[in-house]
């Protein structure tokens, strides 16, 4: 069976092959790091994490390279405005580093609560200066640069594809030239280096040949990806608006740089809509996952949800969808609890499971397998082990999901003892009895090879 993958590049769906022996290298690119993360932004990572694991379910080794961006965003993407974290720092008076960190700190401890898988890389924009510096000036020497009054700007009227990805319109976009584009020739150039303002003072600045500033926004994923994976390596992969500007920009900027292409595949998420249009960080408010987790909602629901819809669809994100998926995954998790120990997984199962994780990574149809598996007439046993195998591609942590042992009374758990004394003594009728006085308090008894298990009677009135 061969992986399918929609290639937003060609704009077709391609049989996938690593280009090198049996490692698929990955970029992702990472989180702008002046404020949490909101759910939207997440679910561009559990789509990652999905498709990391599925690669990695068929045996390939992936190398996961995933950057942090801690300077040179700035709030227009058309490179204009503040820097979004030297602005968060004017919001909550803590300098930029600590900014940085903090949104650092705070990025890895939702991933972490959404069971996706850490990156092999984890690579900072401002601890790697050095490389985007010598990157533009190799796009310099071989001449697509040139100089405003603030900057150092790509020109990419001197590259023949540019704008390929987003099938970018560049004759029309210059024709109608409208829009205010300052000192660049034309609307689709973008920054490579920005001079530090003269009127205000940066925390985030840098020497280099062209005069102290910073790196524009793109030009980071350029230099750290060529570091960590090469030249050209497998798949890259962000959000769908990345699409027009950040990953067209990355792309230009990298085939100068190293005549050769960015990536074999590119992959996008789309969006997570809430009923505020698109949900966004800089309009202040905004869901987290901890909003949904201070509702007592469990953050491996919110995967679960993200997993009811395709990648590459749209998802509207309500709270009673949420609320569905959370009841779908604890469903799954009392079968999980009641099926006993695992035995060996059932072939058939799997691969049906593979077979359409492997269409363009379609969880939809994925999960409806793990449905129809489990309303099956296998063994519990089967069941189970099919279930655990199909998770580590889902990574709704089933495997170490445990229900909260309800608060048992001293008396259930002396009458337990009692019991387990009763059938070692092989009085049965005594066993047996004292079984039917537990059931009397609301509680039942599951015997498993692994020992009893005191289960709360559901909906028990005294
Ligand atoms: P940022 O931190 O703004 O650089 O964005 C981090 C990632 O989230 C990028 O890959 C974006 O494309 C993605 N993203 C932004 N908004 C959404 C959304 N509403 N739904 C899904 N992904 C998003
Ligand atoms: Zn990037």
């Amino acid at each position: 069976m061969t992986i399918r993958l929609y290639d937003s590049y060609s704009r077709s769906i391609r049989d996938f092959a690593p280009l090198e022996g049996n490692e698929v290298r990955i970029y992702a690119c990472g989180p702008t790091v002046y404020d949490h993360a909101h759910i939207g932004n997440l679910r561009t990572y559990v789509f990652e994490d999905i498709l990391r694991r599925t690669l990695e379910f068929h045996g390939y080794t992936v190398r996961h390279v995933v950057n942090i961006t801690d300077v040179g965003h700035l709030t227009s993407d058309a490179d204009t405005g503040e820097d979004k974290i030297e602005q968060g720092s004017r919001r909550t008076g803590q300098t930029v580093w600590e900014i940085a960190e903090r949104y650092t700190q705070a990025f890895k401890q939702d991933i972490k609560a959404l069971n996706i898988l850490e990156p092999h890389v984890w690579c900072r924009a401002t601890d790697h200066i050095a490389e985007q510096v010598r990157d533009i000036q190799e796009i310099e020497r071989k001449g697509f640069t040139y100089r405003t009054s603030d900057g150092i700007y790509f020109d990419t009227s001197r590259l023949k594809h540019y704008g390929h990805l987003a099938r970018l319109d560049t004759g029309g976009l210059s024709a109608g030239q409208r829009v205010d584009i300052g000192e660049k020739r034309s609307p689709t150039d973008f920054a490579l280096w920005k001079f530090s303002p003269r009127d205000a003072i940066r925390q985030m600045e840098w020497e280099s040949p062209w005069g102290t500033g910073f790196p524009g926004w793109h030009i980071e994923c350029s230099a750290m990806s060529v570091k960590y994976l090469g030249p050209m390596f497998d798949i890259h992969c962000g959000g769908k608006d990345h699409i027009p500007v950040h990953h067209t920009n990355e792309i230009a900027q990298s085939e100068v740089c190293h005549g050769t292409r960015l990536a074999n595949f590119w992959l996008h998420g789309y969006f997570l809509e809430t009923d505020r249009e698109k949900m966004s960080k800089s309009s202040g408010e905004f869901l987290r996952l901890k909003t949904l987790m201070d509702r007592d909602i469990d953050p491996l629901a919110y995967r679960y949800l993200c997993l009811t819809a395709n990648y590459r669809s749209d998802l509207k994100f309500t709270w009673s969808a949420l609320e569905s998926a959370a009841t779908a995954l604890g469903r799954l998790r009392n079968h999980m609890d009641s099926w006993g120990p695992a035995g060996k997984p059932d072939q058939g199962f799997l691969d049906r499971f593979r077979n359409e994780l492997y269409q363009d990574l379609n969880t939809t149809k994925a999960l409806a397998v793990v449905w129809d598996l489990s309303r099956s007439r296998l063994p519990a046993a089967t069941r189970k082990a099919t279930v655990l195998r199909c998770d580590e591609v889902l990574g709704l942590g089933l495997a170490e999901h445990r229900f909260e042992a309800p608060d048992i009374p001293p008396a259930v758990h002396a009458l337990v003892k009692n019991r387990e004394a009763a059938r070692v003594a092989r009085n049965w009728d005594e066993a047996d009895r004292i079984r039917s006085e537990i059931s009397d308090l609301g509680y039942e008894l599951e015997d498993a090879p692994s020992g009893t298990r005191i289960v709360q009677k559901k909906n028990f009135q005294g």
